[in-house]
Order: structure tokens, then sequence, then C-alpha cells
């Protein structure tokens, strides 16, 4: 987006995806299948990655399941993220079998020659840690009655973990601050923004389905890219995790951050609409989502889908092309210019071969 700045931040090298110093904003998910089925989540993480997500973690609650993360590894094309909680010898286990990134707090993880033993393997294999503080997880930020308060003690809490990687000199660090409250994660973010510079993965935690999640997400994470907050997004959402890759792309598609290919754009709809534009509408998204090497287009494509012939072509002139609805017909336009009409059975089969063609 060219009318804002985004706040400069350190580069950080996450398996060969970079985040930082500018790196379009990497699009994150996490796997959910059970902790030791190890094929379930090369499965899930090949869904993922077909979806465009190009980082994603996994829980490792035990040394057993991290223990297969060279297997899943060698499966997978994107960098895998381990997630771990207070076992610092979960955290050994992970960088010997290669994993790209930990996400951890070395405040949790027991005493300094724990923190000292991951940091000084983590430093050898050239391995980032992510530090994510939690408000609903730290009891010191959970009991303050105040968003901007709570803000403040969530990003003191990054700054105290920050502090104990520091001082045994490990620098490659990435930072989330999430609450499930808008407000404060927004706050808290800023507040760090405005210290250091350490990369930003964005997020509002337990923000839900499908439907609540996406709008939560979108108000939160929206309002902090809009001001040049953030260098890596994960939409959490309660849902298959390629819903949540889906949905970070349009995010950032909607603030021009990003290109996932082809944006589809459409009208609401009036007492105008003479076809079923509904119905077309989510039959061309879903022909979409099934194209592959869309981030081969050598620019973003904008389709657009429009319910009458009266207004549709004009509001919808920026698209490169698209298709208005009229009685039992639709005009096809591209530019804003009238190139051809096609009957409505057959709007979405025309689209789609514009699309492919397009590509060519
Ligand atoms: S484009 Fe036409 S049908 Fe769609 S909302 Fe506008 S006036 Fe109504």
């Amino acid at each position: 987006m060219k009318y804002f700045k985004r706040y400069q931040t350190k580069k950080i090298n996450v398996g060969g995806v970079i985040i930082g110093g500018g790196s379009p904003i990497a699009v994150q998910s996490m796997t959910n299948t059970d902790k030791l089925d190890w094929n379930a989540a090369v499965r899930q993480i090949k869904e993922l990655q077909e979806a465009g997500c190009e980082i994603v973690r996994m829980s490792l609650p035990d040394i057993e399941t991290a223990q297969n993360v060279s297997k899943i590894k060698k499966q997978i094309k994107i960098p895998l993220v381990a997630d771990i909680h207070f076992d610092y010898r979960i955290a050994l286990e992970a960088v010997k079998q290669g994993v790209d990134k930990l996400r951890l707090n070395p405040g949790n993880i027991g005493g300094q020659e724990n923190v000292e033993a991951v940091v000084r393997e983590a430093k050898a294999a050239h391995i980032p840690i992510r530090i994510g503080v939690n408000a609903g997880s730290l009891k010191k930020v959970r009991t303050i009655n105040n968003n901007l308060l709570r803000a403040k003690a969530l990003s003191s809490a990054a700054m105290e973990h920050i502090h104990i990687l520091e001082r045994l000199k490990f620098y490659d660090i990435v930072v989330s601050l999430k609450a499930s409250n808008i407000e404060t994660t927004v706050e808290a973010y800023k507040i760090f923004a405005s210290k250091r510079n350490y990369p930003l993965h964005l997020g509002i935690t337990e923000a839900g389905s499908i439907f609540s999640g996406n709008i939560k997400s979108a108000a939160g994470l929206g309002i902090m890219l809009y001001d040049g907050i953030g260098d890596t997004i994960r939409v959490s959402l309660t849902a298959d995790p390629v819903e949540e890759v889906k949905s970070a792309y349009s995010l950032l598609q909607s603030l021009q951050l990003r290109s996932a290919g082809i944006e589809i754009v459409s009208c609401p709809t009036c007492s105008r609409t003479e076809v079923n534009l509904i119905k077309i509408v989510s039959e061309v998204e879903k022909a979409v989502s099934k194209m592959k090497n869309l981030k081969k287009l050598k620019k973003p494509l904008k389709v657009a889908l429009m319910g009458c012939i009266v207004n549709g072509p004009g509001e919808a002139k920026d698209a490169d092309f698209g298709i208005a609805g009229g009685k039992n017909c639709g005009i096809l336009f591209r530019n804003g210019k009238i190139i051809g009409k096609v009957s409505p059975n057959k709007w979405v089969s025309k689209l789609v071969s514009m699309m492919r063609n397009y590509r060519k």
C-alpha cells in the first residue's frame, strides 16, 4: 500500500522466508492434527502450502512429538515452527530435528542453564525464536481491569523475555503480544513497536469461528496493518487452518499489502438485480480457490461480478474484466468497456476461462 509507511524492523530468516525489514507480510497458520500422527500433519501442511501458507507452526507438547519433526520436514516445502511450553528439552529435540524456528518464552522454560542450552543450540543452528506473550495466560496481565494498562503489562512481559535472550547475546527474535480484546492487542503492539525493532507476528487470539473470528481479526489486524505495524500474520480461527490462510490473504489483499492473485469484487445486489448473483459469485469463488499457481500471475487480477448493466460496468471500471447482469444475459466488460454478451449459465465458465488465459 502506498499511503502509509511500515515500521522499519529487523530482518529475520525463518527457514528461507524473510520476516521484517519491509519484506512481504508472511502468512502463517498452525496444524491441528493428532500430536502423534505425523502423517496427518504432513497431509495438512501440504494443504496449507497449496493454499499459500508460508510458515507453519506445530505444537510439540512432548519429546515423542518432537521426534517426528525431521520426518515431517522431509516432506514439506515451507518452514516449520515448533511451539513449546515449559520444557526446554523439547526445544533442544526440535532444534536437533531441524525445525526452522522456535516459539517459546525463555522465562517459562526453567532456570538459566536451560535457557542457555536452548539459546546455544538455536544460535548454532541459526534458528530464530518467537517470544509470544498472551494476555490470557499471564496472571499479572489477566487481573488488570483496564485495556490500556493490560497492553502496557503485555508489552513489559514481552520485554522481560527479550532481556533474557539479549543478555545471552541472542537477537534473532520475533515477537507477538496477543490478547482476545482488540484494544489491548493493538495498544500492546503499538507500545512495543515504538520501543523496539524486532519484527512482529500479529494475531488476535481466541478470535472465534470463521464468521466472528474473521471479523474480529480483520478489525484488529486491519488497524495495526494500516498503522504500518506487522511483519507476519496468523488469522486464528476455530476452523480448518486452510481457512486461516485464505482469510489472511484476503485481509492483506484488501489493504493492498499482498496479492493473492485474483481478487473477486461484487456488488451487494438490489432490486435492479435480475440474475442469481449470490449463487454465481459463490461458484466463481469456489472455482478460483481451486486454481493453482495464482502467485505466478504477473500482476494481481481483479474480476468484477455486478448485478446490473445500469451501474455495474461503471462501478467496476477499475476491474480488469467482469460481467454485469441484465435480463437473462450478462454484459462482459474489460477495463470498463463492453466487449460482449454471456448468458447467465455461462458466467462462471467464461470468467474462469478468461482468468486462465490471463495467466498465460
Ligand atoms: S451494481 Fe446494479 S444491481 Fe448491483 S447494487 Fe449496484 S445498482 Fe444494484
